[in-house]
């Protein structure tokens, strides 16, 4: 399951200087896969994978330690009235999420994506955004 992490890097309790995602891991065993991470001197955002079964005791620990967290259940979403199946978002996702069935229409395997947007702004019909 996809988590994806904002946190300040302003004030006393800062994520963004302390290992947290280090610490989680060591503490809890799990392992936890960064697929994505955007870190200046404000702020933090990181999308990580973790197991189905361990995601709820992932997502408390990093909250315990003022890690903003949300589920990213379909990170990609696509609008099905807009969409043509024109396929242009099929070659230039780098995590294959988009392909075709027998019959040409697009499926969406969201799970695989890490929000690098390339798709959203690829779209020629605006059909694809981010989860809200
Ligand atoms: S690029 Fe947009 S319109 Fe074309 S198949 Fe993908 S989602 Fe549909
Ligand atoms: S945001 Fe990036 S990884 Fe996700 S579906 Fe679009 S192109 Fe693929």
């Amino acid at each position: 399951m996809k988590l994806l992490l904002t946190f300040s890097r302003k004030g006393r309790d800062d994520p963004g200087r302390e290992p947290v995602i280090a610490r989680v891991v060591k503490e809890t065993g799990v392992l936890i896969n960064v697929e994505k991470a955007n870190i200046d001197s404000m702020a933090g955002e990181v999308l990580i994978d973790v197991p189905d079964g361990d995601a709820d005791l992932i997502r408390r620990r990093l909250e315990e330690a003022g890690v903003n967290v949300r589920v990213m259940e379909n990170a990609v979403v696509r609008d099905e009235e807009e969409c043509v199946d024109c396929g242009a978002c099929i070659s230039i996702c780098p995590q294959e999420v988009f392909s075709f069935d027998a019959e040409w229409r697009l499926c969406v395997n969201a799970e695989r994506c890490v929000l690098c947007g390339k798709c959203i702004r690829a779209c020629p019909h605006g059909a694809l955004s981010q989860q809200g």
